[in-house]
């Protein structure tokens, strides 16, 4: 049986001399890991089509226990984000969430819209990195039923207070009249957060912050991310230290 569809390489590695294989966070059936044998060796499209970070439609045939790469194409492999290693590291590290939290055999549109566009303002420098993985962080979370409830304080409803806290465990707001439980979270940050979880897609990269409150926004999503899914990403950590962030 053949699959056909377009999606991102999310992983690669390599199997023997001459092949690899391949994640890839597809548009119709969700994460699907395939061999694509002989990709190296070739010196067609399918090997371009077949690397890291490469956006390519796909013919994948449906063997009894695995996939393989029948056909690749490449429609965009990014190039401007494999010549800067800070770049590079944070964008294999939306790779490593989108692997982790990406559907299988279900349709993933809303996930490869998203990382994909996130791809794009990261390679062209329109938006700073920080921002990039705070949407990245908790919208994904978000798509992946992780969404926090950021209406209001979650024991006296009040909508917006000079001090709100965030539980991150449990994903909710708690005012500063009702306890202090979580971590601080301004009034610029939470009107971010809740932008990136409530906003239309189109909408979704349109708003600023100051560096300082992006910092903040950034340690809280990935607070969140970290309190639900039970993971050291070392891609993170990596892209850290060459960021030299203190977070
Ligand atoms: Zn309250």
């Amino acid at each position: 049986m053949q699959l056909k569809t377009d999606g991102l390489v999310i992983r690669e590695y390599s199997v023997g001399e001459n092949d690899r294989v391949i994640t890839v966070l597809t548009r119709d059936y969700g994460i699907i890991r395939a061999f694509a044998n002989g990709a190296k060796r070739l010196k067609s499209r399918s090997q371009s089509a077949t690397q890291l970070l490469a956006y390519s439609s796909f013919v994948f045939y449906q063997g009894r226990d695995s996939y393989s790469v029948n056909e690749a194409k490449s429609k965009e492999i990014f190039f401007k984000l494999r010549e800067d290693i800070e770049k590079l590291s944070l964008a294999q590290y939306f790779c490593e969430l989108a692997g982790e939290l990406g559907p299988e055999m279900d349709r993933a549109d809303d996930y490869l819209k998203l990382i994909l566009n996130t791809l794009h303002f990261l390679a062209k420098d329109s938006r700073p990195q920080l921002m990039l993985k705070a949407v990245l962080e908790l919208r994904m979370m978000s798509l992946a039923g992780y969404m926090p409830d950021l209406t209001a304080c979650d024991h006296c409803g009040n909508f917006e207070d000079a001090g709100m806290f965030f539980e991150k465990e449990k994903g909710l707001l708690v005012c500063c009249k009702c306890g202090s439980g979580g971590r601080a979270v301004t009034a610029s940050v939470l009107a971010a957060m809740r932008h990136i979880c409530y906003s239309d897609f189109v909408k979704l990269f349109n708003f600023t912050l100051s560096d300082e409150a992006l910092e903040c926004l950034s340690v809280l999503t990935e607070a969140y991310l970290k309190a639900h899914i039970q993971k050291n990403f070392k891609t993170l950590d990596f892209y850290k230290s060459l960021a030299q962030l203190k977070l």
